[in-house]
Parts: C-alpha cells; structure tokens; sequence
C-alpha cells in the first residue's frame, strides 16, 4: 500500500492510473479507523481497480471550541486497517499543504445545513464541503463512499456533487453499530466504560421508535417523545424527523424520512441515525 502526502503527488498518481484505465474508489476519513470505515474500503476495493482512501483532520470544520486538538490520531494502526482492507494508498496530506497561508475559498450548500448538526456546529458543513471538494479535485474518484451514520452530510455532498458537476457517484452505506446497537465513532474513544453505557440510549430510542414506524405509527410528535424519553438521562442535542433529502422537519413520517438524534455524553458529541422509507403500497 502506497502512502501519499503530497497534493501534486496524488494526484499525478491518480492521472497516471486513469490514464491506463483504472476506475478509483475514494473513501474520505479523518483517522482512527474502525469497522464503520472498514466497511466503505471494503465495498470500494471490490467496486473498483484501486482505492485511496484519505486521512486528513480537517480543521475547518471544527470550531474553535470543539475538538480538534483531541481528535485521536492514530495513523499506524489506520494504514494497517487500510491495508487489510486490500486498499491501494492512502492520501494523507499536512494541513498546511491543503490551507496555506492566505487561504480564502470556501464551498458552502445552502439550506442543507441549516437543521440538525448544523444549529450546534454552524461551520461544520461549509468546512466538510470545502474539504471534500479539495480532495475530489486531487483524488479524481470515480466513486466515494460515505456513511449513513452522518445523514446529513451524506445530503449535503450527495446535493455538492450533483450542483457542481462533479461527475463522482455517491454511494452511500449502512451505519455499522457494536453488538449492542452503539454506532461506530472515532469518538466513541472518549467514552468511560460508564458513559459507554449512558450512550446506547440513542440506538435504544431510535430502534424502540423504527418498531413504531414498522408497526404504521406516522405521528412525529408520537415516534419523536420516544426517541426523548430513552434519551431523557443525556444531555440532548436534537432529536427530529426529517425529509432524508431536504433535511426538512416533517410532521408525519411519509416518503424516506430520517430520524436522526444527537447528545453529549461527557466529553463525546454523539450522533446516530434510522431512515424508514413508507412503503408505497
Ligand atoms: P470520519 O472519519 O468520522 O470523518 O468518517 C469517515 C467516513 O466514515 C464518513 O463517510 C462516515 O459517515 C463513515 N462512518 C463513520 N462511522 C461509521 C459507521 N459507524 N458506519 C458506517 N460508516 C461510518
């Protein structure tokens, strides 16, 4: 498995295997890998000719009081991952190189962003699309491949793509969760063996209220007090249903909807998500 640093090195290289007719699969992370990541490598390297995959801590999508500096690195143990996953090189450039001095040019999806994560963390989206535009112009993907564990950015760069031409087909995956239902996070590192426990409230309430759904109940109202009466001991965020493409609050759950929750345990922000799609018939 190569490993890249440079900008300019990526991407000749992703020239050079273009060139000889290669399809590239791309999965973007910001490190310490886990099976949720494993997935998406997982899924390109049999998709496609080659993969890169990108470890990069963005920094302008944290705010200044988030947790950038803590945000755990572990570089090693990811290209071992990566590599076991059969991926080709990894693209892991400095953040200097990708935000040099001066640097003033941002992306930003209108609306999208509005709800959900983006109330807490009002410059996260404008920092992941400014991101992940950098990297598609250097990794020159035919595919990448994102998480449904984050919704909401899956919406936001399913609608960056297809507005800004990339050419680059989404595709996006099921939220890989530890045996007793807690979705992968590179945050969940930060959790005490307590506070572990405190957080499987989410994918309780979340699974309690799909039941609902399964079982024909379209009141928001009713599947969102679920959702909050698991999550009451937690200091919650949001928890809403909205339309999975416009991210629009929706009052009955109808076409696909997406419920989606997001609360501090301790020094984690956790997010976790269902989508339910009505059946038509
Ligand atoms: P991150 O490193 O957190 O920026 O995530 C990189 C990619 O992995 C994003 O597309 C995430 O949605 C995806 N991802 C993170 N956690 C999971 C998970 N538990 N299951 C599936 N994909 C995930």
């Amino acid at each position: 498995m190569k490993i890249i640093r440079g900008k300019n090195e990526m991407r000749a290289w992703s020239v050079e295997r273009r060139c000889a007719g290669d399809s590239i699969g791309f999965v973007p992370t910001m490190g310490a890998l886990h099976d949720g990541h494993a997935s998406l490598m997982r899924a390109s390297v049999k998709e496609n000719r080659v993969t890169v995959a990108s470890i990069f801590v963005n920094p302008t999508q944290f705010a200044p009081h988030e947790d950038f500096n803590a945000y755990p690195r572990t570089f090693e143990d990811d290209c071992r991952i990566a590599e076991d996953m059969g991926v080709t090189a990894i693209y892991a450039p400095e953040k200097d190189s990708l935000y040099p001095e001066g640097y003033a040019t941002y992306v930003n999806v209108e609306g999208l962003p509005d709800g959900l994560c983006g109330r807490s963390r009002p410059i996260f989206f404008r920092g992941v699309a400014t991101v992940v535009t950098k990297l598609f112009n250097t990794v020159l993907p035919d595919r990448a491949y994102f998480g449904m564990k984050d919704a909401q950015q899956c919406a936001v760069i399913r609608r960056m793509t297809r507005d800004l031409d990339f050419g680059i087909e989404i595709i996006e995956l099921p939220t890989v969760r530890e045996p007793d239902g807690l979705a992968m996070s590179s945050r969940n590192r930060y959790l005490t063996p307590e506070e572990r426990g405190q957080a499987l409230a989410i994918s309780r309430g979340l699974f309690k209220a799909e039941s609902q759904m399964k079982a024909g109940e379209r009141s928001a109202e009713s599947i969102l007090k679920t959702v909050r009466n698991e999550m009451a001991g937690l200091n919650i965020d949001y928890v809403e249903l909205v339309d999975a493409d416009t991210i629009q609050p929706l009052e009955r759950v109808e076409g696909r909807a997406l419920l989606a929750a997001a609360a501090w345990v301790g020094k984690a922000r956790l997010i976790d998500n269902i989508q339910y799609e009505v059946p038509t018939s």
